[in-house]
């Protein structure tokens, strides 16, 4: 339910980018601009910036959710060229000491224990994955209520993990594999196995159960995230989890994550949650 007045406050979902070769997403409300990861370089994070009509001085912080360089690469210079704060767990910052020089504002959190960010309150959760410490996180904006899950890199949607997505306006879930691209894809066993295993990566399959569990009637948008290039096609992820949100009775958009571009449109969580509750949006669907 969200509070009187504050339907004007504006929480937007700017997705940088989603794969094996980089994650960073944007999370702002109210002045406060939020990345989560950021597995680009520093020179790639202001171009996808600029595309999105945002500077680098305009952000707020940055919250890596693992060490994997797919999700960190740009975070040590791109905080320092622009003097941003760094959000790190202990377990990350010690995994990712090679890319820290000493000069960053590191800001260490704990999973579990939330952080309130301007208006944004984050709740990092734990996920199954093979890293050091990694999490997931939900994003709240205060006043409004909106929240964002945005949950990737995970082998096993683990009961925790349900349960702190539940509810989110916004879902921003993996879709990594499909399971017979996988077995059949070019990869050696070994690699197959860990993609594939309880710490890897989500399945379409397993997204697809996820994303009708989480199902609600407020949910306004799922963006399927991390396909793999080798293992997936966005079509292949779309008709899965389609068909299992369908079933569950959501009419809102859902949308693939691209690599090499930000996300197209920038989502606004409020016009979402409006629009998934009355006629569809086909041209959302793409
Ligand atoms: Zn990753
Ligand atoms: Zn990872």
């Amino acid at each position: 339910m969200l509070a009187a007045g504050t339907e004007r406050v504006a929480v937007k979902v700017l997705v940088l980018g989603s794969g094996s070769r980089g994650n960073s997403i944007l999370i702002e409300s109210e002045g406060t601009r939020l990345l989560i990861d950021a597995g680009f370089s520093a020179r790639e994070l202001e171009r996808r910036l600029r595309v999105l009509a945002l500077a680098p001085e305009g952000l707020s912080a940055i919250l890596i959710t693992h060490e994997h360089r797919d999700h960190s690469i740009g975070m040590g210079s791109f905080a320092r060229r622009h003097g941003l704060p760094l959000y790190l767990t202990e377990g990350t910052r010690r995994a990712c000491a090679d890319l820290l020089e000493g000069g960053e504002r590191i800001h260490l959190y704990r999973s579990s224990r939330a952080l309130l960010l301007g208006s944004l309150r984050v709740e990092p959760f734990l996920t199954a994955h093979d890293a050091v410490d990694p999490v997931a996180v939900t994003v709240t904006e205060v006043r409004t209520g909106y929240r964002v899950g945005l949950a990737t890199d995970m082998g096993t949607p683990t009961a925790g993990v349900v349960h702190a997505l539940r509810g989110c306006h916004v879902l921003i879930l993996e879709a990594n594999h499909d399971e017979t691209l996988l077995r059949d894809g070019p990869y050696p066993w070994s690699v197959k196995a860990r993609i594939g295993g309880p710490h890897g990566h989500l399945s379409n399959r397993a997204a697809a159960r996820l994303a009708g569990e989480l199902h609600h009637p407020s949910l306004g948008a799922v963006v399927l995230a991390h396909l793999s290039q080798e293992c997936n096609r966005p079509e292949l992820a779309r008709e899965e989890v389609g068909r299992s949100l369908a079933g569950a009775g959501y009419r809102g958009p859902l949308l693939v994550a691209p690599q090499e571009e930000p996300l197209e449109p920038v989502l606004d969580v409020a016009e979402c949650v409006r629009s998934s509750a009355g006629p569809q949006l086909s041209f959302l669907l793409r």
